[in-house]
């Protein structure tokens, strides 16, 4: 079974105790399994303090994370490269200490429009950091899967296929294909193929719809994204992300480009979301019935 969880950016755009403590109350009002947290700013998050948080409640967790210009594991310069492993260390001790198994996002790169293609220097070196954090993850038992995003906020792939190419010359069957319908809506060929090639090295899945906002009230085909999700049996977590001008954090805010508001409240978004995600999953679960 599928946890169900829900970005903590539809709560706070905040994350010491006040903020973290509001998501954590939120989600679980919801009715989410899980919480995933962007990890903005690995080095600065206190860890203690969400350990806290989390042990009061009976939330699953897992964190979510890009790089930045400093800490770019795609770049050529070998100092920058080196401050981005030890970033996704940093990331993977603190999803391992809060009792998560999952680190997800772009973790191959920046979150960013580049000026160009990606380099094969810059590729090489990203794939050589994270065929060893990958062995460190594994030590912890957290799971690494490589988010497909869009062409606006990554060169190193954009489709589910490129993704899967670029594992392939990781060659490290641990690390996994993160999918987001809201990037396969405007990359992919639709929203069955790219599952099923992924199939079981389909590790984590995002739900947002086209504009990020209320799910049903854009053009995602969610139908077919959660039959093909059933066809392969997918049994990871499935985490809602909806991003407004209600809520923002400063880094993510800009590098998602989110400008303008979709919603205002929080809980009825989030409850919407959660209901929606669980009649979906429901609903193909009685295809076994036919
Ligand atoms: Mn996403």
């Amino acid at each position: 079974m599928s946890d169900i969880g829900c970005h903590a950016l539809v709560w706070t755009g905040t994350f010491e105790r006040e903020g973290l403590t509001r998501a954590v109350e939120r989600t679980r009002n919801a009715g989410y399994d899980l919480l995933e947290i962007p990890l903005l700013r690995p080095h600065a998050f206190d860890v203690a303090t969400a350990k806290e948080i989390l042990a009061d409640s009976d939330l699953d967790v897992s964190a979510s994370m890009g790089l930045s210009d400093a800490t770019d594991i795609g770049s050529a310069d070998p100092e920058i490269v080196k401050a981005g492993e030890q970033t996704l260390n940093k990331a993977v001790e603190i999803v391992s200490e809060l009792g998560g198994r999952h680190l997800c996002g772009v973790l191959y790169g920046v979150l960013k429009k580049y000026p160009g293609p990606a380099t094969a220097q810059g590729r090489a070196n990203s794939q050589d950091v994270l065929r060893r954090v990958a062995r460190r993850a594994a030590d912890s038992g957290v799971q690494l899967s490589l988010e497909v995003v869009n062409r606006y906020e990554s060169n190193m792939f954009n489709t589910c296929k490129g993704a899967l190419e670029y594992l392939d010359e990781v060659g490290d069957d641990s690390i996994k294909v993160h999918l987001d319908s809201y990037h396969m809506n405007i990359e992919e060929s639709g929203m069955i193929a790219p599952v099923l090639a992924a199939a079981d090295r389909l590790g984590y899945v995002h739900i947002g719809e086209s504009h990020r906002g209320y799910l049903g009230s854009g053009t995602v085909d969610f139908g077919s994204f959660f039959r093909a999700l059933a066809m392969v049996d997918y049994d990871g977590p499935i985490a809602f992300e909806s991003f407004s001008t209600a809520v923002v954090d400063d880094i993510l805010s800009v590098s998602l480009a989110v400008w303008r508001n979709l919603w205002d409240d929080s809980d009825d978004l989030g409850r919407h979301a959660n209901d929606f995600i669980r009649g979906k999953l429901r609903a193909v679960e009685t295809i076994a019935l036919h």
